[in-house]
């Protein structure tokens, strides 16, 4: 045997050697993933029985992802990071931990608007689906006309009545990034004074908190995610029965600008080992399976518009004008929103 052929043939039985190795790391994808809800189980059951290939999830809130995700570096396992809201996705875009993807799927299911980060090199994230924040009010003292858009809940005539979350969570800063965008800064501002001095009482617990004091009356209106309401409205406890029916549910906006409405979105990481398999998950999570379990399992609505769904609680919501301003603009407006909060003591 020659010297060529020995070297040709070291290397392909190296190749060989290899190959299946290759092949089985091909066969996991590492999941870092801030969403907590339980019915995300089948949405990832699901992917692995189609393709084969095995999740690992890493699940951990959105601060504690993205401090791990720092720490690890280029080390990092993590293929596909998963957060929840424009606000956390904008600043882990900034923080440099997502690479960008073109795929002629996600291109054609995802509305440019949902997309993040987009260049020539396609976008650095995807929203996969969206969530209305809407306004819930107590229908024994108020009535939908009073609180039919965001600019009502800084009127005189709510004083004493408005509750929320902290201003600075990211679903609240994202809404107010996102009237920046339609009023301006100067009103934004203007506008966090006046709920600031509407307010029932300071800042505290989740949104499901606020649904709840507006039903036992401590609040009069409040702002929630669309999915949250639509939960106690697909339960069957009595206490959560009464909770929606005393309160009514109203889409803001609907005669100017439309109901804000935020995502979660999935990227592919900037150090993903598994980047083919990275690439197909986020075009399974657009697929009309996939939109669908979004949809009816935790009520979100899906970004594709032609995914069909089934969801009870959705239908009798019914339809809505949602804001088409960029989501990537909102994200971006949050670091400013978190200094009026500052300035005008927005907890
Ligand atoms: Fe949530």
């Amino acid at each position: 045997m020659n010297r060529i052929t020995r070297r040709a043939l070291l290397a392909l039985s190296a190749a060989l050697t290899l190959a299946p190795a290759a092949q089985a790391q091909d066969r996991v994808l590492n999941l870092y993933s801030a969403r907590h809800y339980q019915t995300d189980e089948a949405l990832y059951a699901n992917f692995t029985q189609a393709t084969g290939i095995r999740i690992n999830r890493v699940e951990a809130d959105d601060a504690g992802l993205l401090a791990r995700l720092k720490a690890e570096g280029s080390a990092s396992p993590a293929d596909v990071i998963v957060l929840v809201d424009a606000a956390r996705l904008w600043r882990a875009e900034q923080d440099g931990l997502f690479q960008p993807v073109k795929s002629a799927v996600l291109e054609q299911r995802i509305p440019a608007h949902l997309r993040g980060g987009e260049g020539a090199q396609g976008a650095q994230w995807f929203g996969m689906s969206t969530r209305a924040r809407v306004i819930v009010y107590d229908k024994t003292r108020l009535k939908a006309a009073d609180v039919d858009s965001y600019q009502k809940l800084a009127a005189p005539a709510l004083k004493g009545l408005v509750c929320t979350r902290s201003g600075s969570h990211p679903y609240n800063l994202s809404l107010f990034g996102s009237l920046m965008e339609h009023l301006g800064a100067q009103q934004t501002e203007a506008w966090l004074q006046g709920v600031v001095a509407n307010m029932a009482r300071a800042p505290k617990g989740g949104d499901t908190d606020q649904i709840r004091a507006v039903a036992s009356g401590e609040c009069g209106v409040a702002i929630s995610n669309s999915y949250y309401y639509a939960r106690l409205m697909r339960s069957n406890k009595p206490e959560d029965r009464a909770v929606v029916e005393r309160t009514g549910v109203v889409f803001p906006n609907q005669a100017s600008w439309g109901t804000h409405v935020n995502i979660a979105g999935a990227a592919v990481a900037r150090h993903a080992k598994n980047r083919d398999a990275a690439v197909r998950f986020l075009e399974y999570l657009a697929s009309d399976q996939a939109q669908r379990y979004f949809a009816d399992g935790n009520n979100e609505y899906p970004v594709v518009a032609t995914a069909p769904t089934e969801n009870p609680a959705l239908v009798s919501l019914g339809r809505f004008k949602a804001e088409t301003v960029p989501i990537a603009k909102v994200g971006a407006n949050t670091a400013q929103v978190q200094q009026m909060l500052d300035r005008v003591g927005y907890k």
